[in-house]
Formats: structure tokens, sequence, C-alpha cells
């Protein structure tokens, strides 16, 4: 498998002295599925963050074979889409048509060309019928959705999430992981439901205290009770039950 991000020996800390990673070293590969789990705090969003240059600690880290520095930037950026886990962090046009069309138009598209982009990207997420509704309108499923659709309609190869279900009532989550489950790029999905980790990860990483504790096939780590009790983790209930 094509290997897209490598890190090595990656330790960050943040300015107030809180070390958040510690000698991390890690692989994703190309249009795998990877789930980042782990207790509060464990450094999930400060990994997550050093994917697209966002942040940039010590160690080496190679995005599509390329060390995250400056010159680099515009192409990490353009090939890794970020969807934050706050949709305010991500939504901040008027409508959303036009939170979609931001980055295309600041690609310098023709106007045919991100009208075509806004719709896939809209079509994708299943907001085309929201396309004239203010964005800040939404509920928080839809806006989760619509933060998804402004980095897909920048064509990107992998797509990094935050948390994408966190405060989502049952049939949003449905929805949002049933979308999730649809896009064939590479995604590196941070969270702490462990149901979708099962559900839609091709592998996962257990991460505690900024260090990579444990990695390997969903299925294995999550139904190590030991494990993840030590690691202030549940068994996702499907699990337990079929025990
Ligand atoms: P997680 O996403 O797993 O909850 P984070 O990456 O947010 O973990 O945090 C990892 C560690 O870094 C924690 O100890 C957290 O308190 C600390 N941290 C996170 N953001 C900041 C920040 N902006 N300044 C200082 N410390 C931070």
């Amino acid at each position: 498998m094509k290997k897209v991000v490598e890190i090595r020996s990656l330790n960050f800390t943040y300015p107030d002295g809180n070390t958040a990673l510690e000698d991390i070293s890690l692989d994703i590969f190309k249009a795998e599925t990877l789930g980042i789990i782990g207790p509060n705090g464990a450094g999930k969003s400060t990994l997550l963050l050093h994917l697209n240059g966002l942040l940039n600690g010590n160690g080496n880290i190679k995005i599509f074979d390329k060390p995250p520095i400056k010159e680099n930037l515009s192409f990490i950026r353009s090939k890794v889409g970020f969807v934050f886990q706050d949709p305010q962090d991500q939504l901040f046009m008027p409508t959303a048509y036009e939170d979609v069309a931001f980055g295309p138009q600041n690609l310098g598209l023709k106007k045919q060309e991100i009208d075509k982009r806004v719709n896939d990207a809209l079509g994708e997420v299943g907001l085309s019928d929201k396309k004239d509704h203010l964005s800040y309108h939404l509920s928080l499923g839809e806006q989760r959705k619509l933060s998804i659709a402004t980095v897909l309609s920048m064509s990107p190869e992998i797509i990094v999430l935050d948390e994408p279900n966190s405060n989502l009532d049952p049939a949003s989550r449905r929805h949002l992981i049933n979308l999730l489950k649809n896009l064939t790029i590479t995604k590196v999905i941070a969270t702490h439901d462990l149901e979708m980790v099962l559900d839609l990860c091709s592998r996962v990483v257990l991460l505690d205290k900024g260090r990579v504790i444990r990695e390997g096939q969903p299925k294995g780590i999550l139904s190590d009770k030991t494990l993840l009790e030590f690691h202030s983790l549940e068994v996702p209930l499907s699990l337990s039950l079929n025990k």
C-alpha cells in the first residue's frame, strides 16, 4: 500500500510547557480509514494538526514525501483537508454555497468550475437543497456536513476529521457515518465514538499521554477490555454483547 504520511519520532510541546506528543511514529496509507482514539488530553487533536502543517513539532514528518516546511505548505494543504470539531472554526461566509465556494475561489478557478465543485461537494454530503441557506441557521449535523463539503470542494487526497460526531443526535450521527463510508479518499478520524471506529475504520491507533500505546485492527484493540479501561475507554457495546 502506498504511504501518504510518514511520521517519525515526533514530539510537540505547547508554548506553556505542556508536552502533548512524545516520540510518535506512524504511517498513514492511501485509501485507509484510520481511527485515532484515546482519552481526553491524549494528544489526538495535536497529532491531527500536524497532518497539514497547522502545527509543526520536532521530529520527521513527510506528507506526500514532503516535509511541512513553509514552501510546501500550500501543496500539503491542497492535498490534506482538515475538518474542525467546531463548525464555527470552519464556516464563516453567509451562505452554504459561499462557504463551499470559498476555497475554489481562492484557487482562482473559473465561475463554471467553482459552481461544479460546489454542487458536487454539496451533493456528496446531501446538502444540495440547502445551497442558499444561511450556514449559521443549519443544524449542527448539517453544519458538520457543510464543513466536510468545504474540504471536498478542494478535491483533497486525505480528509482529517476531529471528533466529527460529537454532540450529534443518533440520526445525524448515522447520516454522518454513512457519508464518511461513501468517501473513498484516505480518512483520518479522531473520535470517542468507538462504535463508529468499528464500523468505519480499517486501522486504529490508541494514544494516551501523547504516546502511541497500540496500533492495529479495530476489532482486536476494541475488544481488549483491560487495555481500554486502563486508558479510560470502554469496549463498545456491540463487541461486549457478542462475547
Ligand atoms: P485530545 O485531542 O486527545 O483531547 P489534545 O491534543 O487536545 O488531546 O491535548 C493534548 C495535551 O495538550 C493535553 O494535555 C492538553 O491539555 C494540551 N493542550 C492542548 N491544546 C493546548 C494549547 N493550546 N495550549 C496548551 N496545552 C494544550
